[in-house]
């Protein structure tokens, strides 16, 4: 079974009817990059830009943030590599932002808000990205957009950045983690190239359960009938246009979850290095056409209980 899996390890994870679910990493530090591609990851789905901001005093400079990203775009040799821009919010420690504290940091300035309240942080991290495009086959993505207006704002942060710098255009997506993107991914999937949807945080909204809470965060299952179709709106929106749809929540790394992800169109499953193993296997061991079943009658299911039965 090891050989097998050394064998097949850098080939693509292809269902038994032939088609191709592409499979990539989130990752959080430069170094991942690599690890990434030696675990047979297509590229990276998410790049969590907060490790350049956290555990220090003062914010990464434009050339510090170059200069990882370029690491990671050399690494990668052409794959693509999603680049997040900054998500943190007020629940997180960072001295020199001075973010005042909040009732509902979930809830609060967090991911594009605080860029926005933040203009000369964005633009930086903007900069960055938009140079290290010029080194290898970057995409950019925002996290925690909720309205029209945030991603049309933040699109013109990088149109502007771009003019100054002369940059070639980036593709441009969105995290779909918020109930309201669900409802809109019509209109969003006009305004972006791809959608990535973040089970982690839209299992939290739709549920209202805080994802680290201690005695709540274990029923936040991304398995639960809401969170599917959910994800199948945004699915069937994003088609309409054109678009893909990929999953980089903790749902995606899951083997089942990435079964029943599959079954629902989606088409880039991104997920931790040690997980990818795992779900190209799984993928590999399937046929489309039985996981498109399988997610139909997911679907219908009331209780995540019953999905998982399933
Ligand atoms: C998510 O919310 O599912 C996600 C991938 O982003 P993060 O876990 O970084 O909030
Ligand atoms: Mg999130």
């Amino acid at each position: 079974l090891q050989d097998m899996e050394w064998n097949t390890r850098y080939q693509p994870a292809l269902t038994k009817d032939g088609h191709r679910i592409e499979v990539v990493a989130n990752i959080g530090a430069p170094a991942e990059a690599e690890q990434a591609v030696n675990a047979g990851g297509e590229g990276v789905g998410l790049l969590r830009t907060e490790f350049l901001f956290l555990n220090r005093t003062a914010p990464p400079s434009e050339e510090e943030q170059f200069a990882a990203y370029t690491q990671m775009t050399q690494a990668l040799n052409g794959l693509p590599l999603i680049i997040r821009t900054l998500d943190i919010g007020g629940d997180k420690a960072v001295p020199y932002l001075n973010l005042p504290k909040e009732d509902n940091p979930f809830l609060g300035v967090r991911g594009v808000r605080l860029c926005f309240e933040q203009p000369e942080l964005f633009e930086t991290q903007l900069r960055a990205i938009l140079r290290a495009a010029a080194t290898g086959y970057v995409r950019i993505m925002f996290p925690m957009i909720a309205t029209l207006e945030d991603i049309r704002r933040a699109k013109d942060r990088v149109a502007a950045v771009r003019a100054d710098l002369n940059a070639p255009p980036v593709e441009i997506g969105m995290m779909v983690e918020v109930p309201s993107a669900v409802f809109l991914a019509a209109e969003f999937a006009q305004e972006v190239d791809f959608f990535s949807v973040g089970t982690n945080d839209l299992t939290q909204y739709l549920l209202a359960i805080d994802r680290g809470h201690p005695v709540l965060a274990k029923q936040a299952d991304a398995l639960h009938p809401a969170v599917l179709r959910a994800i199948q709106q945004t699915v069937q929106a994003a088609q309409a246009h054109d678009k893909w749809v990929g999953v980089c929540g903790g749902m995606a790394g899951d083997p089942l979850g990435a079964i029943l992800l599959a079954g629902l169109g989606v088409h880039e499953l991104s997920m931790t290095i040690p997980n990818i193993p795992a779900v190209k296997a799984k993928l590999r061991s399937q046929s489309l056409k039985r996981l498109q079943k399988l997610a139909q009658k997911a679907l219908k299911c009331r209780t995540a209980a019953e999905v998982r039965q399933l």
